[in-house]
């Protein structure tokens, strides 16, 4: 038996120690939370879901030429990945008015946005992940402005592919969020975290 090292546990998620050096794997639990965890139920089966989803579309992400953190499914509730070095933002992409920019800015939910709306959040939970702007994250050495550049240009075109994706079975991709991470190797972005519907808004078209 392989002895896996738990090295964080999170609100959805659990990471082990990986079987090569610079892996890990993620473990996909059936915790939901929702406002920063102040919402929280088990959704039993969701972990195998989220799983399996988050594969699928990573895999689409790299034949698209976007570099992501999967390296490959394991078992029903884990995948081995790439170890990197997380950069400490949820990046948003909006494509539709829904949840916290209709409260913020007294949009009407609904909204269709003439081109994607990219949002900055700073990952950190005691903060409740406040908004951040390019200046806050340059400032605060969290990126820099190259860096932020490639991950709006990465973030809208992982957009395309994903509404693409999603429109094809008739559902509407208001908005998700991705995690970027630094290869060790290089420094250079890859997508990590999870594309799931647990990091996804979405809804039937019809
Ligand atoms: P959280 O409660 O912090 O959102 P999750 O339950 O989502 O945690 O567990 C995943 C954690 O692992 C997140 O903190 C995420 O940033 C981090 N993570 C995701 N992919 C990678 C990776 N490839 N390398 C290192 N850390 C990662
Ligand atoms: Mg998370």
């Amino acid at each position: 038996m392989m002895i896996q090292k738990k090295i964080y546990e999170g609100k959805a998620k659990t990471i082990f120690s990986g079987p090569q050096k610079g892996t890990l794997i993620q473990y996909f639990k059936d915790d939901a939370t929702a406002f920063n965890a102040k919402k929280f139920q088990i959704l039993k089966g969701k972990g195998e879901i989220n799983n399996l989803i988050s594969e699928y579309l990573m895999k689409v992400l790299s034949e698209n030429g976007i570099p992501t953190h999967l390296i490959k499914k394991i078992s029903d509730r884990e995948q081995l990945i790439y170890a990197c070095k997380i950069v400490p933002l949820e990046v948003v992409i909006r494509n539709i008015a829904a949840g916290s920019i209709c409260k913020r800015l007294g949009i009407k939910e609904g909204l269709v946005f003439s081109e994607p709306i990219i949002e900055f959040y700073y990952k950190d939970d005691q903060l409740n992940d406040p908004i951040v702007n390019e200046n806050h994250i340059v400032s605060f050495k969290w990126s820099n402005n190259r860096e932020l550049f490639k991950i709006k240009e990465i973030s809208l075109k992982v957009n395309k592919i994903l509404s693409h994706i999603f429109e094809d079975i008739s559902i509407s991709l208001i908005d998700f969020k991705l995690e970027f991470g630094r290869k060790f190797s290089d420094n250079s972005l890859i997508v990590a975290d999870e594309i799931s519907p647990d990091s996804c808004r979405l809804s039937d078209i019809n």
